[in-house]
């Protein structure tokens, strides 16, 4: 079928409701059976992978994965959920991941009409539809239930799905459309592939029993069994495969040591602390969000490509999943007010205009708007137009790295200035100026600017800091805005008094104090991008607070996050990098932190492969002659 949208956008799943059943007019078919689509689920998904006995016998630090062919309305999901919270493993940290795949998703609107149809689900299907992701295309990580829930949802065809995912899974759900009339789904290599994210003693089970499908999954090394189908249909099939004794489904849970209390190292912590990993979190300073993550306001902001690329695609699932992330703080350090991203000059102007003919964005994640849709909707009078991000808006960096840390798996050394990290091969000693020493399985380094200086490979590391000077307007001197606005610089809505803006890019100045200087140009700046904001009577730059902080960013611009590599490639064993957010570290850090997560603790990852490839640390050292 043609492509009938730009991309991000996905095409539609085109439904036709019969007798309040969703059914596809493409395919032709029932999302779930006439006759009770819950109770077919539990009795083909659930009941024939034995899933409420391996749930409830499930060993200590291990985590279970299902995995599905087509999401659909959610409702084998929603299903499998409610069943982990039925059976409980005793391992209160122990997650249930769901990985599943959609090539035609339901919109919001859509799902909630058709979970309406299951009271019994109906708190599970509200969490589901408040996180379901903006229709673009790629993964989309949803972090549910407190975190017990992991659903990594790809949008796109199944093919791709199983080549960029990366999972092992203890079951399968196989539930395209009937084989005759959604045959991509049933072809041998997607088939092929199922074996190949199939961990030894994996069970599947589908609603059909058509003999190719049998045929294609015992090729694939399943044993394969019919047995009666639920209601109507005759049969079905579930299979399995040998099991080998060797236990793959178990999760990391030895100590790990964090130098750096930014918003990189806080977000990572307390990630893994949720995931039951004991972590010793080190800064220099005394207190969390002391460097880069300390200024009192900061943007929830992303410069989205021209093009769809992987860049472009890593941009926006992070910051989808940043939006997701932060509402549980709505209030306390986050503050959803939206975002204008302002065409502010000329150059910006046609590279909007471009991006907006190449592109397709659900309005939820943004949309375009003319100078006076701009103004209202960021209730202060601008003279371009621009690009309304609706999920966006602004934090207090410092308050959310405080927050983050504040757990009680999360072990806070602070003033401990570290000096050397030495491995012994089987852990790591993290030791300080004034020699006092912390060992860890584990270690990840997400120093930001220093963290090039606290590498133990081989090689020079290509991290840069860039000084940036904040300056703090007083709200009785300046029209603010009611939203965050960016352009140039950026302007942030009044908090107790005064209004953040900034901040100077100085590369190559390592200035760490305040300058009049620097807050001219960041005034300047500010009354050339937003005439409206000035009053004639603001104070003089020398009267102005402000602050100044180094960021971090890689020689491509990209974050850095993954094992920690030496200049040859090789992995430092038990050490990883978490840095080079640049300006945006409040955007990269949810999902960066997810994502290195997944991989400290052998989950699966909530990256494809291509987008884990743009974040690899081994990139930042410069390529030999
Ligand atoms: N499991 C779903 C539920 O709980 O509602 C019902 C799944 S429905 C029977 C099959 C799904 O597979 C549809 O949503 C369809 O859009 C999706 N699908 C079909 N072909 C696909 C493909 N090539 N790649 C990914 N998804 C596909």
């Amino acid at each position: 079928m043609a492509n009938s949208v730009l991309p991000p956008a996905m095409e539609r799943a085109d439904l036709v409701w019969r007798d309040g059943v969703p059914e596809s007019a493409r395919c032709g078919d029932v999302y779930f059976s006439r006759d009770n689509g819950l109770e077919e689920t539990r009795y083909v998904f659930i009941g024939r992978n034995r899933l409420r006995e391996r749930f409830a016998e499930l060993a200590d630090n291990r985590h279970f994965v299902v995995a599905e062919t087509g999401f659909g309305t959610g409702l084998n999901f929603l299903a499998a959920w409610a069943e982990w919270l039925d059976c409980r493993p005793k391992d209160d940290s122990a997650i249930l991941h769901f990985v599943s795949v959609e090539r035609f998703p339901l919109t919001r609107s859509d799902l909630e009409k058709a979970l309406s149809f299951w009271p019994e689900l109906a708190s599970q299907a509200a969490e589901l539809i408040a996180h379901y992701p903006p229709l673009i295309q790629g993964t989309h990580r949803l972090v549910l239930a407190g975190g017990r829930i992991r659903l990594t949802l790809y949008f796109g065809d199944v093919l791709d799905a199983w080549r960029d995912l990366s999972f092992q899974a203890d079951a399968w759900f196989l539930d395209g459309f009937a084989p005759s009339l959604n045959p991509e789904m049933w072809l041998e290599d997607a088939i092929g592939q199922i074996r190949n994210h199939s961990k030894p003693g994996t069970t599947l089970a589908t609603f059909t029993s058509v003999g190719r499908v049998r045929r294609a999954l015992i090729d694939a090394g399943f044993s394969m069994q019919k047995v009666p189908g639920f209601g109507r249909k005759r049969e079905m099939l579930t299979g399995q495969l040998e099991a080998s004794g060797a236990d793959s489904g178990t999760a990391y849970r030895s100590t790990v040591a964090i130098i750096g209390a930014g918003i990189a190292g806080t977000t990572l912590a307390r990630n893994l602390a949720e995931r039951g990993v004991p972590v010793v979190l080190i800064d220099r300073a005394d207190q969390p969000g002391a460097g880069a993550s300390g200024n009192a306001q900061g943007a929830l902001y992303v410069k989205l490509g021209v093009e769809y690329n992987a860049q472009t695609e890593l941009a926006a699932t992070a910051l989808s999943f940043s939006q997701r992330y932060y509402r549980r703080w709505a209030g306390q350090f986050w503050h959803p007010t939206g975002l204008l991203q302002l065409a502010s000059n000329e150059q910006e102007q046609h590279r909007q205009q471009k991006f907006l003919e190449r592109c397709q964005y659900p309005a939820e994640l943004l949309e375009p708007v003319d100078e006076e849709l701009g103004s209202k909707r960021a209730g202060l009078k601008v003279t371009a137009s621009g690009l309304w991000f609706p999920g966006s808006g602004w934090l207090e960096p410092a308050k959310a790295c405080a927050a983050l840390a504040d757990h009680p798996g999360i072990q806070r050394v602070f003033g401990f200035n570290v000096r050397t990290v030495r491995s012994d091969g089987t852990g790591w000693t993290i030791e300080s100026q004034e020699g006092q020493r912390l060992t860890a399985a584990r270690l990840v380094i997400a120093g930001g600017h220093e963290s090039a200086s606290l590498n133990p490979a081989n090689g020079k590391l290509r991290l840069k800091p860039i000084r940036g000077q904040v300056t703090c307007l007083p709200a009785e001197n300046y029209n603010l805005p009611g939203a965050v606005i960016c352009g140039t610089k950026y302007l942030n809505p009044a908090m107790s008094g005064i209004a953040v803006t900034g901040a100077t890019f100085d590369l190559r100045d390592n200035n760490p104090d305040v300058t009049p200087e620097s807050h001219q140009e960041n005034i300047e700046q500010l009354a050339e991008l937003l005439p409206a904001v000035m009053d004639d009577h603001g104070p003089d730059a020398s009267e102005l607070a402000g602050r100044v902080s180094f960021r971090c960013a890689s020689h491509d611009y990209q974050p850095v996050a993954g094992e920690l590599k030496d200049e040859n490639g090789q992995e430092v064993p038990g050490a990883y990098l978490l840095t080079g957010y640049g300006s945006k570290g409040l955007t990269w850090a949810p999902l960066m932190a997810e994502y290195l997560a997944d991989r400290i603790t052998g989950q699966p990852l909530s990256l494809p492969e291509p987008l884990i490839r743009r974040v690899e640390s081994s990139r930042l050292y410069p390529k030999p002659d």
